[in-house]
């Protein structure tokens, strides 16, 4: 198969969604956007590496999805709507079964969220994926990382801790080669996130600053409050974790629900005064949202247990997160 073939073939597939926006898609030397009148671009580019993002034997068509699922995260933490992705390539070898399933998880994500592949470059090489998301937002209603203001509550969509719970029982279990079934939450909360367009698009007026969890929250929010120049204090057991979390020990839930990576749920800043609207775009989003505490004067995350002590995990790698 030739690599016109092969693009043809898994990557110039119609979109279940046709988009005005899109003018022009896969076959010429660039694709052509035409965003909204009155509206920005947004853009932005993640890079999965096999061995570094993800095991070489992933379920391609997860790891299909992933790929772009990560970067509509951006997107959902801008509050911006998708126009369009390009996806960059490289493949060791032609491998008929792995790109199927890798390109069938691909649209359907592309499908659920109205974002066509548009254009991208396919070479041969060590698996590399690399994709670009366009997306549009409203001129001065981006929810960027620097607006946090003092005295505006920190919400949290979702659960936090899945993924990386997922992920420690993924590697348990390599040895054995079998991971969790594809349908376990912990499985899917690793390999399936679901980038919250919906109420990112839904808080677009209404929040402050947002950022996606995908590095932890702990190390997330940190980069609001550095942006923004101001601290937070969040009640630590308010922070909504997965359900399977409640197996594990106290300490264990509370690292997981601040450190874990990869979970893909909003974390963003309202003014107290737009709690109703906050919950009413919950609500049109089919999201759930958290209050988990509040911004205040001054540097640094604060995390509160239930007596109101300052809680620091036992043993933590990344433990300037907190500095
Ligand atoms: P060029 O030589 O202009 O870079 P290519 O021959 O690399 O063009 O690609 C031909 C067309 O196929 C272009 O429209 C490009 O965007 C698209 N394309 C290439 N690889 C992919 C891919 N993996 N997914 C989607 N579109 C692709
Ligand atoms: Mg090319």
């Amino acid at each position: 198969m030739t690599e016109f073939e092969l693009i043809a073939r898994y990557f110039d597939r119609p979109s279940a969604v046709s988009d005005a926006q899109t003018r022009l898609g896969i076959g010429d030397d660039c694709a052509l956007l035409a965003p909204t009148a009155g509206h920005v671009l947004a853009v932005s580019t993640d890079m999965l590496v096999a061995g570094r993002h993800f095991f070489d034997d992933v379920d391609p068509a997860s790891l299909g999805w992933k790929t772009l699922a990560v970067n509509l995260s951006d997107l959902a933490a801008m509050g911006a709507r998708p126009l369009g992705f390009t996806l960059a390539v490289a493949l060791p070898a032609i491998d008929e079964r792995w790109l199927e399933g890798f390109s069938d998880g691909l649209f359907d994500c592309a499908t659920t969220f109205a974002c066509p592949l548009v254009g991208g470059d396919t070479t041969r090489g060590p698996l590399n994926l690399c994709v670009t998301v366009f997306g549009e937002v409203v001129e001065g209603r981006a929810l960027r990382r620097g607006a946090a203001q003092v005295g505006d509550d920190v919400w949290v969509s979702g659960t936090l801790g899945g993924a990386a719970l997922g992920l420690r029982r993924a590697l348990e279990r390599r040895d054995g080669r079998h991971g969790l079934p594809i349908d376990d939450p912990l499985q899917v909360a690793l390999e399936r996130p679901t980038p919250r367009i919906a109420l990112g698009l839904a808080l677009a007026s209404i929040a402050h600053a947002a950022i996606d969890v995908s590095d932890g929250l702990a190390q997330d929010l940190g980069h609001v409050l550095r942006a923004s120049g101001c601290a937070a204090r969040l009640a630590i057991d308010d922070i909504p974790v997965a359900g399977a979390l409640m197996d594990c020990d106290v300490d264990d839930r509370r690292r997981l629900a601040v450190t874990g990576g990869d979970d893909y749920e909003l974390c963003f800043t309202a003014a107290p005064s737009r709690r109703d609207d906050v919950a009413r775009a919950a609500d049109a989003s089919m999201t759930r949202v958290t209050r988990i505490g509040t911004i205040t004067a001054g540097d640094g995350l604060t995390l509160l247990d239930a007596e109101g002590a300052d809680w620091r995990p036992a043993a933590l790698t990344g433990f300037d997160h907190f500095a």
